[in-house]
């Protein structure tokens, strides 16, 4: 049987392709797997990481996982999800920048 040659997105890692090394935990499907972009600390407040994926037939997902005290979580969004989270981000950035304004005059 000839080998078929892998097509990978632009943004796939090899290192971590799931089609190229094993799935990092057992029931996941082997996918393509962008790099790892991660926010905050590991203990006690969290941490936030975020990556892509996609399969041969399945456009690319954004995958957020949460790591806490409790426990870790994660969602894959569809790019119009994702776009929508970074909306949501962006409007509680700026409710919480005006919310340290100094308060006005006398
Ligand atoms: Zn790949």
């Amino acid at each position: 049987m000839p080998e078929q040659r892998m097509k990978h997105p632009d943004w796939c890692d090899p290192a971590r392709c799931g089609h190229l090394v094993p799935p990092i935990m057992a029931h996941m499907p082997r996918r393509h797997r962008g790099a790892t972009r991660r926010v905050g600390e590991k203990r006690p407040l969290g941490t936030v990481i975020t990556y892509l994926v996609s399969g041969p037939d399945q456009a690319p997902l954004v995958t957020v996982h949460a790591a806490s005290r409790v426990g870790d979580v994660w969602a894959e969004l569809s790019l119009p999800q994702a776009a929508q989270l970074v909306e949501h981000l962006a409007e509680l950035i700026n409710d919480g920048m005006h919310a340290c304004e100094p308060p006005r005059g006398p």
